[in-house]
């Protein structure tokens, strides 16, 4: 027998009372640890520390950083698709109101898809190559519900049109036989077709061209709209974040750093790495700098202890020998640094003020 959303739900030891109300999270992370696993099975090097998230419905939030920084991590970790090398250590992921890590991976897989589909960066992969799209949209849809063929062809259909594909060729077409921007409005089709609660989207427009991959994010702009589902984009892109999310999340070295709604932190950028990825943007407003602003040291190099941008940041004092805790720095805007933290205004001479100003007139 198959197990179904509602059979979790359902479940004693997955409810949790606290996250029932029609704008609870769809996604709750807290404290989130993610570590490698020695052979002998014992967590060696933590890559994700710490980190808390939350989305609403029909909520964007936006998660930036570089290569390496644990955005990706963390979204396996959602899924249930971290390898075997690596373990949540500590903490918890709540979909709507089941914690994740009590589940089966029989029931995980039940969610996968249903309340929580995945786009990914590598639209080839979203697909079989030797299967037609059509038949793995309607395979994909009997999977989860009890419907006839017919039904589920009409679902595949209408929501190929929704994407604003020729639906009934690209029905009847195999993957290759499609163009990169066509795969990847068909993989939107897979995701949003099954009407999830959530979907991860980890940086869908990376293998797309530029004018392609706003396309595409406006697409998936709209048709969240249309949904109310959350969204958590993943991007190294800071202009689509910029431009689309209601919220973003910048993480450095595993960690969270800074926080809060889009527009705030873009204006106000308050951790000394949001800043300076903000500066290296070039402007098509501003006058075209001799040299683009880049941020020091060697990217993705993280310090052992205290805080992990301490090995590349311009404004580092004692103190940041030891981990900076994440804490508010504006009504729903939180950073995580020593210095703005009180631990001296050096830093806002040197950066924060020079950088505000650049970020105001971008
Ligand atoms: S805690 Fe220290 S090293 Fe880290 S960002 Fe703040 S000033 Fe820089």
């Amino acid at each position: 027998m198959s197990i179904t959303v509602d059979d979790i739900k359902n479940t004693e030891t997955a409810a949790v009372d606290n996250l029932s109300s029609p704008n609870a999270p769809v996604l709750q992370i807290s404290d989130l640890t993610i570590a490698s696993v020695s052979d002998n099975g014992k967590a060696a090097n933590k890559l994700v520390q710490g980190v808390n998230l939350s989305i609403r419905p029909g909520e964007m939030l936006g998660l930036v950083g570089e290569s390496g920084s644990g955005k990706s991590m963390t979204a396996s970790a959602v899924l249930g698709l971290l390898p075997k090398s690596l373990q949540v250590t500590e903490g918890h992921i709540y979909l709507n109101d089941i914690e994740l890590g009590s589940l089966s991976e029989k029931e995980r897989r039940c969610l996968r898809g249903k309340e929580v589909a995945y786009i990914f960066q590598n639209y080839q992969g979203s697909f079989t190559p030797f299967l037609k799209i059509g038949k793995q949209l309607v395979e994909a849809i009997r999977s989860h519900e009890q419907v006839s063929f017919k039904e589920a062809k009409e679902t595949a259909l209408e929501w190929l049109h929704r994407v604003q594909l020729p639906a009934d060729r690209v029905y009847g077409s195999y993957p290759f036989q499609l163009s990169g921007g066509q795969l990847q409005r068909a993989s939107l089709a897979a995701a949003l077709m099954m009407k999830p609660s959530l979907i991860i989207a980890d940086e869908p427009t990376t293998a797309l061209d530029v004018l392609t991959s706003e396309q595409v994010l406006d697409l998936l702009v709209r048709l969240q709209k249309e949904t109310n589902c959350a969204v958590l984009l993943i991007s190294h892109d800071l202009t689509h974040v910029l431009k689309r999310t209601d919220r973003m999340a910048v993480m450095y070295g595993g960690s969270l750093i800074e926080a809060g709604p889009t527009e705030i932190v873009r204006q106000n950028a308050q951790h000394p790495y949001t800043q300076l990825l903000l500066q290296a943007r070039p402007l098509l407003t501003a006058c075209m700098p001799e040299k683009l602003k880049t941020i020091p040291g060697d990217p993705g190099a993280v310090a052992d202890k205290g805080c992990p941008f301490a090995l590349r940041c311009p404004s580092r004092i004692e103190q940041c020998a030891k981990r900076p805790a994440m804490n508010s720095v504006g009504e729903i805007h939180s950073a995580a640094c020593h210095v703005i933290n009180g631990g001296g205004s050096d830093h806002e001479a040197a950066v924060g003020s020079q950088t505000n100003q650049q970020i105001v007139h971008s």
